[in-house]
């Protein structure tokens, strides 16, 4: 891959994002925008139905909980396990787009410079842009010499490489580390951030910084953005919709750890579930909420109202009845999260190109307020 090289193009000037144009030698795309990844192309590969996702690029987040990762670090497994994962994905999947590696590790963890090289190491040839996780460092010099170098072994090897900075991370050093960024990108190296998700709420400070830098000629991904009800009378909110208010570019949506164990129970107790007891969980894009299934019955009886590729020509029940059985008529109780899975990404990524334009004329407040649940939501800091 050529470097990224990103520009941008407008601002809303009332409290709102940005759209910039992120480009990579021949192929470029505008944002704000949704990015697909790998559990996403899992989902639309599992479906029995031919659905091919489109995405200008796509995430690869390899997550790591407390256990997994120190077993990662002490060698007790899983290296090689996972970065054999991360090659047969890619090439299955996800080879059509630039592939975006992300590392999830738990949050207020930081690697030492030499576990950093594990990382280095594990990122393999597959992927185009590859992730540098939080690390310790003495004073902001050595933070800036070790971006430096990871990055310049990355373009060695045709890799462009992003710095990771947590949204929780402390204030100040938030600050610190941020700035230090935006220097080492005038010399050429730091074309993207990874900011990992944290709260907005409890984190504004942090918001307010990179809207502030906004003008700056830096791609702003944030990664990790749970489905969590947040939203009033408990209906979960699609918050990924919120971030770019803040002059975020991309965003994808959280990807769990979910050790082998506990998938080995899910899997049990599919085996014994009945078809009336399946439920959807489906996002609505007119609302930007969540609504489980009785409550998308509540309001709008049947009737899906979207045309992307797995809800074309389909109302609630036929669409439970596709998606819950194979191609011979069998039941498969699992295909229902993958079709919602999906459904989720192609609506939300439709949505993105409503808000961009709403940015463009700045016009993402009125935008907010049209939408029920980010209604009186997102207000300018005080
Ligand atoms: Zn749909």
């Amino acid at each position: 891959m050529v470097s990224i090289n990103v520009k941008v193009l407008n601002k809303d000037n009332r409290f709102g994002g940005r759209n910039v144009d992120i480009s990579f030698g021949s192929s470029s795309f505008k944002t704000p925008n949704r990015i697909a990844t790998n559990k996403d192309y899992f989902a639309a590969s599992s479906l029995p139905h031919n659905v091919t996702i489109k995405n200008p690029v796509s995430e690869y987040v390899s997550a790591f909980n407390k256990p997994s990762f120190d077993a990662f670090l002490t060698g007790n497994g899983s290296f090689a396990r996972r970065k054999k994962r991360i090659a047969e994905q890619c090439i299955d999947m996800m080879r059509y787009s630039p592939i975006m590696s992300t590392i999830q590790i738990p949050k207020e963890e930081r690697l030492t410079q030499s576990q950093l090289m594990l990382f280095n190491v594990f990122q393999n040839k597959h992927l185009d842009i590859i992730s540098i996780p939080p690390f310790q460092y003495k004073n902001i010099d050595e933070y800036e010499d070790v971006i430096t170098q990871f990055s310049e072994a990355a373009r060695s090897r045709s890799q462009e490489a992003m710095p990771i900075l947590p949204l929780s991370t402390e204030l100040n050093i938030f600050r610190l580390e941020f700035d230090a960024l935006r220097r080492l990108h005038k010399t050429g190296i730091c074309n993207v951030i990874g900011f990992a998700y944290a709260n907005p709420d409890k984190n504004i400070h942090q918001l307010i910084e990179i809207y502030d830098k906004r003008e700056q000629d830096i791609w702003y991904h944030v990664f990790g953005v749970p489905r969590t009800p947040r939203g009033k009378n408990g209906i979960p909110v699609a918050h990924i919709h919120e971030l770019q208010n803040y002059g975020l570019d991309t965003f994808s949506p959280e990807v769990r750890d979910v050790p082998q164990k506990a998938i080995g129970h899910l899997m049990m107790e599919s085996q014994t579930t009945k078809p009336d007891e399946l439920e959807l969980k489906r996002y609505d894009s007119p609302t930007l909420g969540i609504f489980k299934e009785p409550k998308w019955i509540g309001r709008y009886g049947h009737d899906l109202h979207c045309n992307c590729p797995v809800c074309n020509g389909k109302d609630l029940t036929s669409f439970k009845y596709v998606y819950t059985h194979d191609l011979d008529g069998s039941f498969d109780p699992n295909q229902l999260r993958s079709a919602d899975k999906v459904h989720e990404l192609v609506s939300g990524s439709k949505e993105f190109d409503e808000s961009m334009k709403a940015i463009k004329s700045d016009d993402l407040p009125a935008y907010y307020e049209s939408k029920e649940f980010t209604k009186g939501r997102i207000k300018p800091p005080e």
